[in-house]
């Protein structure tokens, strides 16, 4: 066996895996929420309407199955790309059209991104206007959906291009230890982002208004305060123009701001409010954001020196078609394929996102002023945002960032009190 066919093989046996074990991973679920049907799970008796478990149900269900549709669809793509020859070709067709060098690497990378993005169109159209709606949460119009894609566009060219050509100056000008300086490149410009992209960018999509003075404000001010938690400030974004989904974030790192949506603020209580905000002020105290930060950086750090070694091992260009190895061949060989090989890696990250909402739980639970209101608030979230109140624990154990409701308020705990009373409240 050829060192490239081995190669192949090699990647081939990945690629398999990945979709047989994505694809059971959908099927085992739906056929757990199917099961279970529109029954409320014991924990949330009394707290979840039996209209909201039934269109739960049926909304879980369309999303597993538009999953099915976009894993087939997405890896077919992907193996096209890889082996129907039209990436070698590509290359050989700019190589005449005189481009080298630089010029060609950033031309290649380019028509490579807009193949992707073309090939994702159908599913993300059918996603927003089809699936989202159908459960009346998109609230995008046509009108907005465009001008968010030449928005998107126009920033990631304004920071793709640039950064394209920088990774080629250090790749040719900084010799063997290329990858290291890219790193610590790349890591100054996240670096920068974070702090840039809450001013600059995020504006360009969404509105951002203080939140009004007000019982909340105070509120929420107090508990920042006897957090020790220093915010930039409070701001509402106006999510509803996009979709009916309910949520509330941090922007930056330094000194965040707390962005609530508007569609969060119209359905919580104060009670609720603070014990999100709470819950939120926890991933910031005991460092989540930072140590998520790390493991991002030390990941890409991991990429780049998976990158220097392969892009000087021929037989993996040979694999692919390509006559010899260059480094638009390269990135892309590892951007369509490389997918098969992290993807084993996600239950890790899950579990580490898992375990940092339990603790940011317990953090909420011992700092806001009444605890039950993050257990009516989780219940709240979900249920506006039509949560599979069944999923089966191999995908919440693969997927799932958040633990499933259920458990997260049986790790909350029970109220003192009378259990699940008074949960509607507010
Ligand atoms: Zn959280």
């Amino acid at each position: 066996m050829t060192a490239s066919a081995l190669v192949l093989a090699v990647f081939l046996a990945f690629f398999g895996a990945r979709l047989a074990v994505e694809a059971s991973l959908l099927l085992v679920n739906l056929g757990h929420s199917r099961a279970a049907g529109a029954s409320v799970p014991d924990p949330l008796r009394g707290r979840i309407a039996a209209a909201t478990a039934e269109r739960s149900l049926r909304y879980s269900l369309a999303k597993g199955r538009f999953a099915l549709a976009s894993l087939a669809w997405d890896s077919s793509v992907r193996l096209a790309l890889l082996f129907s020859g039209c990436l070698p070709w590509l290359d050989r067709a700019l190589e005449r059209a005189g481009l080298a060098g630089a010029s060609r690497f950033v031309a290649f990378l380019l028509a490579l991104a807009a193949a992707d993005w073309i090939a994702s169109l159908p599913l993300s159209l059918y996603g927003t206007f089809k699936l989202e709606a159908r459960f009346g949460f998109n609230r995008t119009s046509g009108r907005t959906w465009l001008s968010d894609q030449a928005k998107s566009l126009l920033v990631g060219l304004a920071l793709g291009v640039p950064l394209l050509y920088a990774a080629w100056f250090f790749v040719s000008a900084t010799g063997a230890l290329w990858w290291l300086w890219l790193w610590a490149f790349l890591t100054a410009l996240q670096v920068l982002l974070l702090w840039v992209y809450p001013a600059l960018i995020a504006p360009l999509f969404n509105k951002f208004t203080p939140l009004p003075e007000g019982e909340l404000r105070s509120r929420l001010e107090d508990l920042s305060r006897s957090t020790g938690f220093r915010t930039r400030g409070l701001f509402v974004m106006d999510a509803s123009r996009r979709s009916a989904h309910s949520n509330a974030y941090f922007m930056g790192v330094i000194r965040p701001r707390i962005v609530l949506f508007d569609t969060f603020l119209s359905s919580m209580s104060l009670d609720e409010a603070e014990a999100v905000l709470a819950h939120e002020i926890g991933h910031f105290r005991l460092r989540h954001l930072q140590r998520r930060l790390l493991a991002g950086v030390a990941s890409s750090l991991a990429g780049l020196w998976v990158l220097s070694v392969l892009a000087r091992w021929p037989p993996l260009f040979q694999a692919f078609g390509f006559e010899t190895p260059s480094w638009q061949a390269a990135v892309a060989i590892l951007s369509l394929g490389g997918g098969a090989f992290t993807f084993f890696f996600a239950p890790l990250s899950a579990w580490m996102s898992r375990r940092h909402e339990y603790a940011a739980d317990r953090y909420a639970v011992a700092h806001a002023r009444a605890p039950e209101a993050l257990r009516s608030a989780l219940v709240k979230l979900n249920g506006e945002n039509l949560s599979n109140l069944h999923p089966h624990p191999w995908f919440v154990m693969w997927h799932y960032t958040h633990p499933a409701l259920v458990d997260r308020l049986r790790a909350i705990g029970t109220p003192s009190g009378s259990p699940g009373a008074g949960a509607e409240a507010g």
